[in-house]
């Protein structure tokens, strides 16, 4: 590190924006603007600008802790005292039940290193089918539509900046001007160069106040939206047939979907009135270049990789993906929610994003690990059927949590928490005593993003390099090191090295040839540099900004239409349950909290949850702002003070989910499991709101 600090990255959201990390005058860390890096130019959120506060030895966990039998406190351990009781805990589950009662749980914020591993730590060492992320969480309903369109999955298939240089940009459920509030300046950039904004969102979102339209549609209804769009574009012969005949199949079948979606429908579907709907259609069809960014809002359903499907047939009709400066394409969440989803700590996939039951890829990966192809395990249970079965006949009996917080951050929370504390054996590796590490029997305390060389893939799919910028306090071990101690525990001594370079040198050679191709790309290319985006299959070759211009991932080269059908919600409001509870997350918050809460200054900007619902239904229900309301669902009930605000449709309610205790959103939630990809219904849930006194 020089006296200006070490270039690194952001430890919170998918941007993943360019940081300097530097000792500070008094002591401690201190972060400093990266100007030079092209993805913020030196912005940063208030989460970036504090992140060095969570490095704090007093904000986090320096000891490891061990539970001293059931129903006993977490006491003070040392680490061959605590890496003992969770081999020796996770040994006898897999003995006494089979290997796949052990579970493994990982996050979307571990960097591609610590996922490649825990993904390779579950499948070789512990044998288990059973190992899933909380990216499950996040997009995996968009992946699978990506995968099933394009062939291939990258969540921006061209850099972030190509945004201000589309005709008509629509986000739909994406609200980057509080979640990743450096994106917005390629916003402002489009309107500049004269492109159109249309937002799609429930809520008035600070995105949708820089809108030039702004379709306020029920939740739940983006799919019918899609359909709609693409049955007044093709009315208004704005479909591109040369694209269509050329580049996709499919189209006829998608046709038929949307003609059954004539205006009226869509608007009685959607709330969307038909004059909205022909603005936005004329808007995007005649803008001659055009982009849908889906995000959370759109993605987080029972019907999620449908609905991507849907505006990806409408960029396709449209001819906008394969082309410069047009495509349909995600904004991830997590800041290595990419990364995450690409090296194996997905229940159906291995390193390379290759997938699990293909033959070819399962001898390719066997050979880098050194077993026998027909040793590696099936596809295990996805994130939410996991977690749900804890401690059940059939279910997982001991877990590996590895960077993830599931007590707050999963759906039907109460039930999640319960099943957590119905297992044998809970071990926990965080960076904080999170509300999960609270449960645990083992608690081991890692080291984090500032501390430790490891390498993330932005949202863009631009591979970039972490550096260690400081010691890790006294007391903390690195995942990596977390990994090779427990692998050797349990008869595994070689294979699993904690210098983060070898590991990455080996994802290297397992992601080679594969979708997403990683060869070329070695942290003595990434070090000081800007990032390579996969795939890039040599050290010779530049890496690959934007996918598809030739040819889509397909064998045949042709994308896919989805030609998919409105369908209702897991659960729609009715006498009981009259309203429409949606969640998100607030700018000062990231994910569970469990780093931002501790915080000072994030905390002072955002202490705690709230139910915001509009005037009419708080006239209604007789309640006044900061007024504590309970939200009831099926599934249990939530507390937190009224904010009340026009910027919210009359039948909804919305929840940032980053709290535990009686405010914890995610206790009402709705686990209803897109089919295709294993995504809870957040977004969208029936509840009952009364003021709390009442309920
Ligand atoms: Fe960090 Fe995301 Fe904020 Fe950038 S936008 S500083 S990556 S939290």
């Amino acid at each position: 590190m020089d006296d200006n600090g070490t270039d690194t990255h952001c430890p919170y959201c998918s941007l993943q924006c360019g940081m300097r990390v530097a000792v500070a005058p008094g002591g401690g860390a201190e972060v400093r603007e990266r100007p030079a890096y092209p993805v913020n130019r030196g912005v940063l959120c208030g989460k970036g600008r504090s992140a060095a506060e969570v490095l704090r030895p007093e904000a986090r966990l320096t000891t490891p802790l061990v539970r001293d039998g059931r129903g006993g406190n977490l006491r003070p351990a040392s680490w061959r005292e605590a890496l003992d009781v969770a081999a020796r805990g996770l040994a006898d589950v897999r003995a006494r039940y089979g290997p796949d009662a052990v579970g493994v749980f990982g996050g979307g914020g571990l960097t591609n290193e610590k996922a490649y591993q825990l993904g390779k730590f579950a499948r070789v060492v512990l044998g288990t089918a059973n190992i899933d992320y909380n990216g499950r969480f996040c997009m995996a309903s968009a992946a699978t539509a990506h995968r099933r369109a394009f062939g291939l999955d990258r969540g921006l298939p061209f850099p972030l900046a190509d945004i201000a240089r589309t005709g008509c940009l629509v986000l739909v459920g994406a609200n980057p001007a509080e979640t990743m509030p450096p994106a917005v300046r390629h916003l402002r950039e489009l309107r500049e160069r004269g492109g159109t904004l249309i937002v799609v969102d429930p809520r008035r979102t600070a995105t949708a106040e820089l809108a030039d339209l702004h379709l306020r549609a029920r939740p739940g209804s983006d799919l019918a939206l899609a359909l709609g769009l693409l049955h007044l574009v093709i009315a208004d012969g704005n479909v591109d047939g040369e694209f269509v005949a050329a580049r996709t199949t499919g189209y006829e079948e998608a046709r038929a979907a949307a003609m059954a979606h004539w205006p009226e429908r869509v608007e009685r579907l959607t709330g969307v009135s038909v004059s909205e709907l022909a603005d936005a259609a004329r808007m995007f069809g005649e803008a001659g270049t055009g982009m849908v960014l889906t995000a959370r809002g759109a993605e987080q359903h029972s019907k999620g990789t449908d609905t991507v499907g849907a505006w990806i047939d409408l960029c396709l009709a449209t001819g906008n993906a394969g082309r410069p400066y047009s495509g349909c394409a995600t904004l991830t969440g997590q800041g290595n929610g990419q990364g995450g989803r690409e090296h194996g700590q997905k229940a159906d996939q291995l390193p390379g994003y290759r997938d699990l039951d293909d033959p070819a890829a399962r001898a390719h990966v066997a050979a880098v690990w050194g077993v026998d192809p027909g040793a590696l395990p099936v596809a295990g249970r996805s994130a939410y059927e996991l977690l749900g079965t804890l401690g059940l006949d059939g279910g997982a009996h001991a877990l590996l949590v590895m960077g993830s917080n599931p007590v707050v951050s999963a759906p039907r929370a109460a039930h999640v928490t319960e099943r957590l504390g119905a297992l044998d054996l809970l071990v926990v590796s965080d960076v904080v005593l999170s509300e999960t590490a609270r449960l645990a029997d083992v608690v081991l305390p890692a080291a984090q993003w500032a501390e430790e060389t490891g390498t993330t893939t932005n949202l863009e799919g631009r591979v970039i390099l972490r550096q260690r910028a400081l010691d890790p306090p006294e007391g903390v071990r690195t995942d990596l090191a977390i990994l090779r101690a427990l692998a050797a525990a349990l008869g595994r001594p070689d294979g699993f090295p904690y210098d983060p370079e070898a590991v990455f040198d080996e994802l290297r050679r397992a992601s080679a040839g594969g979708p997403a191709d990683y060869a070329g790309i070695s942290h003595r290319r990434l070090r000081g540099g800007e990032g390579v985006f996969w795939p890039c299959p040599d050290e010779a070759h530049p890496g690959t900004p934007r996918l598809f211009l030739d040819r889509f991932a397909h064998p045949d080269g042709r994308a896919r239409f989805a030609a998919v059908t409105h369908r209702p919600a897991g659960e729609e409001p009715d006498a009981e349950y009259p309203v429409y509870l949606t969640t998100g997350r607030v700018t000062a918050q990231y994910q569970s909290g469990a780093q931002t809460r501790r915080v000072p200054a994030l905390n002072a900007a955002a202490p705690g949850p709230f139910v915001q619902l509009h005037p009419r239904l708080a006239r209604r229900l007789g309640v006044v702002d900061g007024e504590p309301l309970a939200v009831t669902s099926r599934r249990g009930r939530a507390v937190a003070p009224a904010r009340v605000s026009e910027a919210i449709r009359q039948d909804t309610v919305f929840m940032p989910f980053h709290w535990p205790g009686e405010g914890r959103a995610n206790t009402v939630t709705n686990p209803a499991l897109d089919p295709a990809s294993g995504m809870p219904e957040f977004k969208l849930c029936a509840v009952r709101v009364e003021r709390a006194g009442e309920a």
